[in-house]
């Protein structure tokens, strides 16, 4: 079982920078340095991974990790294949053999046994011991593990090992500030810079919320999908019920609470529109 994609991605996605993330990335690429992202769900650590190998023009690996995610689902496994046994090569070892850039999405949820085996790769060693064929894989250089995890969940039994961080560089990502999130709003779903505004205040008021249970909070990437939406020729309030308030919460109180917060910063600004 197997949750990986690898893909050399033509063109560069479009990643709207929000400090010198993009330099510092580069750099620990060229030091051969793990790295380390962490930020809320939804605010674009994997776009910045993509836009990234794009720039460095290395073909990406990415898994989303799960509580079920082995070591061996990383590394690799001996398949039957008519009569014979054959050795199939995992997503970690294939983005090691390609010099790859390897993607580690979520990687708290991965099952310990698998930081024995990213240990050795994310410090000067670089090397995975295939246990099962016997093989010492050498990282090329110009393979790179990059991880990412969400510190917000209130998870401490998922959280890394200092032992695991202190191996890689590391990054914090947030949402980011209203003028830059309006633009990307605007561009990655094609609302005008208007809806772009009252899409991003409606967030900024939603993360302001403390008084309701919510797990998370809205996201960019929520914003862009009521974007869509509402370029696609929905009602605002709607797409936003859709798209952030139903996201966000189960509980009927609560998105009833939360659709009366949407109507009322919507409403000034379909009023002036
Ligand atoms: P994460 O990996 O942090 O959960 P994503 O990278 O999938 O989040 O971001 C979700 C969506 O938000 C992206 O598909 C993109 O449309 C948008 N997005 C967020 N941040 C940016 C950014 N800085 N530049 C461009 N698009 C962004």
């Amino acid at each position: 079982m197997e949750h990986a994609s690898a893909r050399q991605i033509a063109a560069i996605p479009h990643y709207a920078e929000q400090g010198r993330e993009c330099t510092l990335f580069e750099q620990a690429w060229r030091q051969r340095l793990p790295v380390l992202i962490k930020g809320p769900t939804g605010c674009g650590k994997t776009r910045f991974v993509e836009h990234m190998a794009a720039r460095l023009g290395r073909p990406l690996v990415t898994v989303s990790c799960h509580d079920d995610l082995s070591a061996a689902d990383l590394v690799g496994r001996h398949l039957i294949a008519g009569g014979d046994t054959v050795w199939c090569d995992g997503p970690l070892t294939r983005a090691m053999r390609t010099g790859a850039i390897l993607y580690l999405d979520e990687v708290v949820e991965a099952r310990k046994d698998t930081t024995v085996v990213l240990h050795p790769l994310a410090d000067d060693r670089r090397l995975l011991s295939i246990e099962r064929t016997g093989e010492q894989l050498l990282a090329p250089p110009e393979f790179m593990l990059v991880v990412s995890y969400n510190p917000g969940y209130q998870n401490l039994l998922k959280s890394l090992k200092p032992s695991t961080r202190q191996r890689f560089v590391a990054m914090s990502f947030g949402y980011p500030a209203p003028a830059l999130e309006e633009a990307i709003v605007a561009a990655e779903s094609g609302v005008s810079p208007a809806e772009a505004r009252s899409l991003v205040s409606l967030a900024g008021a939603l993360r302001r919320l403390t008084d309701h249970d919510l797990e998370e909070t809205a996201s960019t990437r929520l914003l862009v999908m009521a974007g869509r939406l509402i370029a696609a020729g929905l009602d605002p309030a709607a797409a936003c019920r859709a798209a952030i308030v139903e996201a966000l919460s189960d509980d009927a109180e609560t998105v009833a609470a939360l659709a009366e917060l949407v109507d009322a910063v919507l409403a000034p600004a379909g009023a002036a529109r």
